[in-house]
């Protein structure tokens, strides 16, 4: 037996037989061709056909996982009808006279590198979405260079080098036991969708992916990253317990839905949802959030190429209030800069941007971007228990500024006989330490704190989130982070206010007594891990 380690990009077990899909890199011939125009024809014609199919996809996408994630095959039909993209390899074809297969595989390529050295990450996130868009339409126009993945049989392991976003889409949950690759991150598209397929997956599986041969036995741990190659009788045995106890929680945690997070002895605890886009509403209550503890809202700047408007803004912040039906929703204002850029924006390029101009710090800068979102938010809050967040605070002037600006935003819409709610609450994220050593007097400023562990922990310990190099010192149970949260607590206590947690470490059910205990009354996790917070709540006992 064998043990290969990846990154762990969605929960469960698998034990099954692997398909190895090959990659078409290696297999793409060039060939000179003398008749161009049947040349340019063959690629018109595969074209057509991938828009056809991606279409397809596009609505069998919307059923499975929802508008959110299905707005990616959108996007591919976009770049397939884009002229810059399609233009180039017609001009490949009529002057380097090449088969259109080769020419659309060097354009594919050469954007696909572009994106992929553009500053922006969201930009180059695209460079995987031109391969993907390159070879279905390579594959369209040779059928022989098919990897396998529509036609697989019976139920298997998948391993590719990578799995583009419709591949992994298109996959039949019932065939595919689990999907392991050699590239990808945790949020890269494929992962962020198996985990709403709920189908376990490893991957960044790097050079160890070379020990995979096809028709091997695995086992396949989506929990902890690892794949183990031809296991004998006992692991598989132990496997196969694991696997039986994860469905058997699984189960169990259904059972959850309908009751409340209440510890043995009677301190109820609200369990609220993380959500970046309306669509992920369903998520929420289908895994029965007590309401949205952090909505963040950048994602709908993220998505536009332009600065969304106040219209569409407050459709969106409408459409969640609406659908929460009178529950509690926290909707953090714009957090952009650092790790989530917008190319419209223009920030500059900074040498620390972590610690540069991101979120209240650009609001409280470009007031018209501000002023904008407020108007959208408080013109929504008619619709449903709004409650405004704003992130990164570092000083109490910052919050007696936005609160006049929203008391001039509020002048603003009563002269234009605009409606809002009179009693909406108002909050900020404790994410930096200069916010916990302010948190007594900040206390005084606002109805609630509510914790980004992430942030927090990165500014307190000086470890920078995105460093891969670094990432085993980011750890959000390090005595210095806790304390943090328990001065805030405390100091929000004495002050007669409520504090919640919506970082990532809010999920950590190693913590939950802990945060209990110190008196956090709200928890907020992505939607997929509400049930598991409420069970550890109602085990705790004081
Ligand atoms: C956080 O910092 O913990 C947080 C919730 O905000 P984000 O992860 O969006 O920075
Ligand atoms: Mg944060």
């Amino acid at each position: 037996m064998k043990k290969i380690t990846g990154i762990s990009a969605s929960k469960g077990i698998a034990i099954g037989k692997l398909t190895l899909c090959f990659s078409i890199d290696d297999k793409i011939s060039k060939r000179n061709i003398t008749d161009v125009d049947s040349e340019l024809t063959r690629l018109n014609t595969a074209k057509e056909a991938a828009i056809e199919a991606l279409n397809s996809i596009y609505l069998n996408a919307l059923k499975r996982v929802g508008e959110k994630n299905s707005m990616i095959f959108q996007i591919h039909i976009m770049m397939i009808q884009d002229e810059d993209f399609f233009g180039a390899i017609q001009t490949r074809i009529q002057e380097e006279k090449v088969n259109a297969e080769y020419a659309v595989w060097q354009t594919g390529k050469q954007f696909s590198e572009q994106f992929a050295q553009m500053e922006d990450e969201y930009m180059r996130g695209r460079a995987a979405d031109v391969i993907d868009i390159t070879k279905r339409m390579i594959r369209i126009l040779d059928k022989s260079l098919s990897n396998g993945l529509d036609n697989l049989k019976g139920c298997t392991v998948v391993a590719a080098a990578d799995l583009m976003p419709s591949e992994t889409v298109q996959m039949n949950p019932e065939n595919v036991l689990a999907f392991i690759t050699k590239e990808g991150s945790k949020s890269s598209h494929s992962a962020i969708l198996a985990r709403t397929m709920g189908i376990p997956a490893v991957v960044g599986l790097a050079g160890s992916f070379e020990e995979l041969t096809d028709g091997v036995q695995v086992i396949v741990d989506g929990s902890r990253g690892e794949v183990l190659i031809e296991p004998d009788n006992e692991v598989l045995e132990d496997y196969r317990k694991q696997q039986a106890a994860f469905e058997q929680y699984q189960q169990e945690l259904k059972l959850i839905k309908g009751t409340k997070a209440v510890t043995k002895n009677g301190i109820e605890i609200e369990i609220n949802a993380n959500i970046g886009h309306p669509s992920d509403v369903k998520m929420a209550l289908e895994n029965d959030a007590d309401g949205i503890g952090l909505f963040r809202s950048e994602f709908l700047y993220m998505e536009s190429s332009t600065f969304p408007s106040e219209e569409n803004q407050f459709k969106a912040y409408q459409t969640v209030l609406q659908k929460m039906g009178g529950k509690r929703v926290i909707i953090r204002t714009l957090d952009l800069g650092a790790d989530k850029q917008v190319p419209y924006l223009n920030l500059p390029k900074e040498d620390n941007p972590a610690m540069g101009y991101r979120a209240i710090r650009i609001c409280l800068d470009r007031r018209e971007l501000f002023v904008t979102q407020l108007r959208a938010l408080l013109r929504a809050s008619m619709f449903g228990r709004l409650a405004i967040m704003f992130p990164m605070i570092t000083s109490v002037e910052q919050v007696i500024e936005i609160k006049s600006i929203i008391e001039q935003v509020k002048q603003d819409l009563t002269k234009e006989q605009i409606d809002f709610a009179p009693d909406f609450e108002l909050g900020i994220m404790i994410e930096t330490p200069a916010s916990v050593l302010l948190s007594d007097l900040l206390a005084k400023e606002v109805d609630f704190f509510s914790i980004g562990t992430n942030d927090l922990t990165q500014y307190t310990l000086a470890v920078d989130r995105m460093n891969h190099t670094i990432a085993n010192m980011f750890n959000p149970r390090h005595p210095a982070v806790l304390r943090m949260i328990e001065m805030t607590v405390t100091n929000g206590k004495n002050a007669g206010i409520w504090t919640g947690i919506c970082g990532e470490s809010a999920a950590d059910t190693e913590l939950t007594e802990f945060y209990v205990k110190i008196g956090v009354k709200e928890l907020s996790v992505t939607p997929s891990s509400v049930l598991e917070l409420k069970k550890a709540v109602q085990q705790i006992n004081l």
